[in-house]
């Protein structure tokens, strides 16, 4: 038998509790994250983990993750060769559409197996690192502001210098209030704004100008996807820069956003590219159109953000940092020892070969729903 082959998958629906409520919009708040973690193994007893961190508004959940990773995707990929990344992500691109937080898991995981096998980090893989570390934006989305205030304050005191705040759930006086505090409280503060698209398109402009004065970096999607001309609209009229998140998802998309003038910035999020070939993709459009790309997140842990970590390292053009704070500063214990070492306002790129993550089989274990 080939060495390369793909020849055995375990996978791990795991509930992870962080330490205080989080609100990204859309009026749920979270105390515990759901998320599916995948181990291939190849025939030469090669390990890759992946994972897959879904966000129910772009339509999936961790179950819905498990039910297309266990039915449709890796039974398919039993029996291939897993140094073709670019071939298997081509299969399980034909095999379903949609569910791009299980591609990426399987993608992460080819890659973890390649690097390790090569014993080089995957972001030697992907062209060798820019930067050391990546800046770190910690995001205020605790539903208790005074909360998410003293936590900022300790990691302002530590070197600290980038947050960005969740806005447009709560009425506009009130995010005005938040904004004053944070520009008031924290001189030298670099301010992003995320409206996580909670604004109606009719009085966007109106209230975006009230937030313009208080100088943010960018606003990130302040409208709904599928209302891109108002995105448009909104990127020409202010002079802040309107970063894209929910409306750009694919390089497809990130093609159209910069024939209509829709995104002066974007985020790139592995869960929404389905993966670091076509998350690269997005940020080589993007750089070509002159607009500067940031490291998002849903709610990945140490796996997922490790292999965005590697990714966004060799892109010269990823000059907004990165909001991958989740494992050193809001779960209660990730399922992989903190390879980021967030600290100082930086996260730091993994040196180990592969994703260079180890798995807690005690903590997974114990954090685990279902599994096969
Ligand atoms: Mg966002």
């Amino acid at each position: 038998m080939m060495a390369d082959l793909v020849t055995g998958f375990s996978a791990w629906l795991i509930d992870s509790p962080i330490r205080s409520a989080r609100s990204h919009g859309s009026g749920h708040v979270k105390r515990s994250v759901g998320r599916v973690i995948l181990r291939l193994q190849t025939a030469d007893g090669l390990t890759g983990w992946g994972e897959a961190a879904p966000w129910a508004p772009f339509g999936n959940t961790a179950e819905t993750a498990l039910a297309a990773l266990r039915h449709v995707l890796l039974p398919g990929l039993v029996g291939t060769d897993a140094r073709r990344i670019g071939a298997r992500m081509a299969d399980c691109a034909g095999a379903l559409a949609g569910h791009s937080d299980a591609k990426a898991a399987i993608e992460m995981a080819l890659w973890d197996i390649a690097g390790k096998r090569l014993g080089a980090p995957v972001s030697e893989l992907f062209g060798g690192l820019v930067r050391d570390s990546i800046p770190l934006s910690f995001s205020i989305a605790d539903p208790d502001f005074d909360a998410d205030m003293g936590r900022a304050r300790e990691m302002f005191a530590q070197g600290h210098r980038i947050l960005k705040i969740k806005t447009g759930f709560l009425d506009h006086a009130e995010d005005l209030r938040r904004l004053t505090v944070l520009r008031e409280g924290l001189p030298g503060l670099d301010l992003r704004v995320d409206y996580n698209q909670g604004l109606a398109p009719y009085d966007a402009l109106r209230k975006l100008r009230d937030v313009e004065a208080f100088a943010p970096t960018f606003i990130e999607q302040p409208v709904p996807r599928g209302q891109e001309a108002t995105l448009a609209m909104l990127a020409a009229a202010l002079d802040a820069p309107v970063l894209a998140d929910e409306s750009v998802t694919s390089p497809e998309e990130m093609l159209r956003a910069v024939r209509e003038g829709f995104a002066d910035a974007v985020s790139i999020k592995l869960m929404k590219s389905g993966g670091l070939i076509a998350g690269r993709a997005i940020d080589a459009i993007a750089a070509a159109a002159g607009a500067p790309s940031y490291g998002g997140t849903l709610w990945e842990g140490g796996i997922a953000l490790a292999a965005a970590a590697h990714l966004l390292a060799t892109l010269p053009n990823c000059t907004l940092g990165c909001e991958f704070y989740m494992p050193s500063y809001a779960l209660v214990r990730d399922i992989v020892p903190d390879v980021l070492r967030a600290g100082g306002g930086v996260v730091q790129v993994p040196s180990g070969a592969g994703l260079g993550v180890e798995v807690d089989m005690d903590v997974l274990r114990s954090q685990a729903v279902e599994s096969f």
